[in-house]
């Protein structure tokens, strides 16, 4: 269940940063999700809304922006998307979309960040 720890992961350190915040409620959390760690956003969402309840992210509304796999060649020097609808789900391997090299600078698709989080905070 590789989608519930990164879930419980997300949890707790939104919780950390709410804290040092005072924040009083959590009213929306934005996550960048990168293809490559092939979590599957909507189980990804639900486990956050599972692990969330009776914490203070409860009832928070988690928003998830898919962060496209992109690559440099250093056979070709092709610099830009893959179309990762072809990735392999279980063991994906990229391969240049130019001349087919798969030895490839990853250069964005592996993130998985808490991009902002919106606060109620205490007066
Ligand atoms: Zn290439």
């Amino acid at each position: 269940m590789h989608e519930l720890s990164m879930a419980d992961a997300i949890v707790k350190t939104i919780l950390d940063i709410a804290e040092k915040n005072d924040a009083e409620e959590i009213i929306e959390v934005t996550i960048e999700l990168g293809k490559l760690t092939l979590l599957n956003p909507e189980q990804l969402k639900f486990m956050l809304e599972v692990i969330s309840e009776d914490t203070l992210l409860d009832g928070a509304e988690f928003k998830m922006e898919i962060i496209p796999v992109e690559i440099e060649c250093g056979s070709c020097n092709y610099t830009g998307s893959i179309d990762s609808d072809e990735l392999d789900h279980f063991t994906p391997i990229l391969s240049c979309p130019q001349c087919g090299e798969r030895d490839l600078k990853v250069i964005s698709g592996r993130e998985c960040n808490i991009k902002q989080i919106k606060i109620e905070k205490r007066e």
